[in-house]
C-alpha cells in the first residue's frame, strides 16, 4: 500500500480524563507497526505534535462536549472525516465526564459562575449528542476487543 493509499486516523480529546487516550496507547504497543502498514496517523496529541485537522478518513473522538471550544472542535473534526466513531462511555452516553448533568439545583448554583466564565454549555453532551456518528466503542475505558474489531473496519 503506498503512503497516498493509507487512511488518514485522528484521536481526539474532548473534555474527559483521557483515560480512553491513556488505554489507547496500550492498545498501540501491540497493534500498531501492523496498522502502519495500512495508516498513517495524523493526529494524536499523547505521542505527536498537533497538526491542522483535515481530510480524515477516520476520527475517534474520546469525552464529552462541555464547553462552546468543544463544540467549535467536533463540528471541525466532523466535517472533516469521512468515518467518526465515538470512543468510551462519555462520548456516547455523557457520562462518567458529564457528570455535572445530574447535579441538583444547590450543586449548580455552586457552579453557575464557573460555567460562565469558561463558557461552557448548559448541559454536557455526549459527541453523539452534538454530531452525527458512525459507529461507537463501549467501555470506560474502551474495550480492547471491540476496540480492534471496530476500528479494523473502517481501514
Ligand atoms: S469513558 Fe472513562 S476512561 Fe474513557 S474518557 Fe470517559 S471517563 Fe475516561
Amino acid at each position: 500500500m503506498t503512503e497516498n493509499e493509507k487512511k488518514r486516523v485522528g484521536i481526539f480529546s474532548l473534555t474527559c480524563d483521557e483515560g480512553c487516550g491513556i488505554f489507547l496507547t496500550e492498545i498501540f504497543n501491540r497493534k500498531l507497526v501492523e496498522w502502519l502498514e495500512k495508516i498513517e496517523l495524523v493526529y494524536f496529541l499523547a505521542i505527536k505534535d498537533h497538526v491542522e485537522i483535515e481530510n480524515l478518513d477516520v476520527a475517534l473522538v474520546e469525552g464529552v462536549v462541555t464547553s462552546e471550544r468543544d463544540k467549535a472542535l467536533i463540528e471541525k473534526i466532523r466535517a472533516n472525516t469521512k468515518i467518526l466513531i465515538a470512543m468510551g462511555t462519555c462520548a456516547i452516553t455523557a457520562l462518567p465526564s458529564g457528570q455535572r448533568n445530574n447535579f441538583n439545583i444547590n450543586q449548580l448554583k455552586e457552579i453557575e459562575g464557573h460555567l460562565e466564565k469558561y463558557k461552557f454549555l448548559p448541559k454536557a453532551l455526549s459527541v453523539k449528542e452534538a454530531v452525527k456518528v458512525d459507529d461507537e466503542i463501549m467501555g470506560c475505558p474502551i474495550d480492547r476487543e471491540k476496540f480492534i474489531n471496530t476500528f479494523e473496519k473502517y481501514i
